[in-house]
């Protein structure tokens, strides 16, 4: 009898299209910035993570351009062989400058660097401590390690509590969460986790994606921010979002960053970041520290939205039952009742000139509107994004 091996994959598509849950990618044109391009139409971009606006920035861009002119388009294999440069240690010295740590190591991805450091810190006699809103990269790493794994509910401290009362049956403890939660906007409370894992001997990973750049009074991250520079943690974090470029890293102490190097399969297994990509994270980080004022911005924008917003949706409409969520960071959520709802409202805003995100299942539990606010935003385009969602109340 002849069967088909791949007749699943007709059945899954159906089952993903029925539940609204089928994704498709449209392309955007010119350099990214405040403002981008839909098939021509200009749109204020509120769905980018390019929270500086580096990522189009002219100084980035001729630093990109002149590492690829001076050492070519590929770093051509693994850093351990041929792929490794003056470049990338410039970049890890810079990193591990600006977080205070002894050193920090440059992964090809942030998604990577998660994946490397997790299953290197642990293994199946080890335990993972794990928020319920974590980064799926982090819950990737969790399944590549074989530790067992349990979830605590969002930033719920009594849980976490709960679950270090069997941490003496494992061999290590390592408790994750992000720093800015990626599709909540809100923080870990970083401070009480390392006082948790302090008395339960338990290491601490902390995922900085959305927090370098942005929080921290040098911009150095959600750490900086909660005063725990210097505490014993693992921080790992992106070159993707505020850095405007392409790579991840993690910071922290000496021997950690040499254990990764001899451990660390995503690190050894695969290509180095790339000429271009390595010196425009450098160069960005430089500009970060020399120009304060783009955070200052970037913030006055966060509160002048988030303020805005509060006025205008005050408590419950009927597009947004909840309001705002919580946030201190540049990602403001709106959550919508359900898919169709966001998928309609992502539709009525672009016509109306705005780009957001319409975020559903299964990246999240609910329907929501992620709007990620950007320091280049004009006071104008602020005040249009709060016009456009006045009137889909
Ligand atoms: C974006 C993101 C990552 C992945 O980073 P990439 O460099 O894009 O692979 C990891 N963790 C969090 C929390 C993120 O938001």
């Amino acid at each position: 009898m002849a069967t088909n091996p791949y007749g699943w994959i007709t059945k899954t598509l159906t089952t993903i299209q029925r539940a609204g849950w089928q994704r498709s990618v449209t392309p955007l044109q010119g350099r990214p910035g405040a403002v981008t391009y839909r098939n021509g139409q200009p749109l204020v971009n509120f769905a980018s993570n390019d929270y500086l606006g580096l990522a189009g920035d002219e100084r980035v861009i001729q630093t990109a351009i002149a590492a690829t002119q001076a050492l070519g388009t590929g770093a051509t294999g693994s850093r351990l062989l041929s792929g490794h440069r003056d470049l990338h240690r410039q970049l890890e010295r810079a990193i591990a400058q600006w977080k205070q740590t002894e050193d920090a190591i440059v992964f090809s991805s942030g998604y990577l660097a998660n994946l490397g450091t997790v299953s290197t810190l642990v293994g199946n006699r080890d335990l993972i401590l794990a928020d319920q809103y974590n980064h799926a990269s982090l819950k990737s790493g969790t399944r590549l390690s074989g530790a067992t794994v349990q979830i605590y509910s969002h930033n719920d401290m009594a849980a976490l509590r709960g679950y270090l009362q069997e941490r003496d049956r494992y061999r290590r403890c390592l408790i994750l969460s992000d720093s800015v939660f990626s599709m909540d906007g809100d923080l870990c409370p970083l401070a009480e986790i390392l006082d948790l894992a302090a008395q339960f001997d338990s290491m601490v990973l902390v995922d900085e994606a959305h927090a370098t750049g942005v929080l921290g009074a040098t911009g150095a991250g959600c750490v900086e921010h909660w005063g725990c520079t210097g505490r014993p943690l693992v921080q790992v974090g992106t070159l993707s979002k505020a850095l405007g470029s392409l790579g991840g890293y993690v910071a922290g102490s000496a021997e950690l960053i040499e254990l990764l190097r001899n451990r660390a399969s995503s690190w050894i297994y695969t290509t180095g970041l790339p000429p271009a990509n390595t010196a425009a994270a450098l160069r960005a980080i430089a500009i970060i520290q020399e120009e304060p004022e783009r955070r200052a911005r970037l913030w006055l924008n966060i509160l002048r939205i988030k303020q805005a917003l509060q006025e205008k949706i005050p408590s419950e409409t009927a597009t947004f039952p909840e309001g705002l969520m919580p946030s201190d960071s540049p990602i403001l959520c709106l959550p919508v009742r359900d898919v169709q709802t966001v998928i309609h409202l992502g539709h009525q805003l672009q016509q109306a000139g705005i780009l957001v995100s319409a975020v559903r299942p299964p990246t999240v539990p609910t329907s929501r509107l992620r709007l990620s606010i950007m320091a280049t935003h004009t006071p104008e385009q602020g005040d249009r994004l709060i016009e456009a969602l006045g009137t889909q109340l």
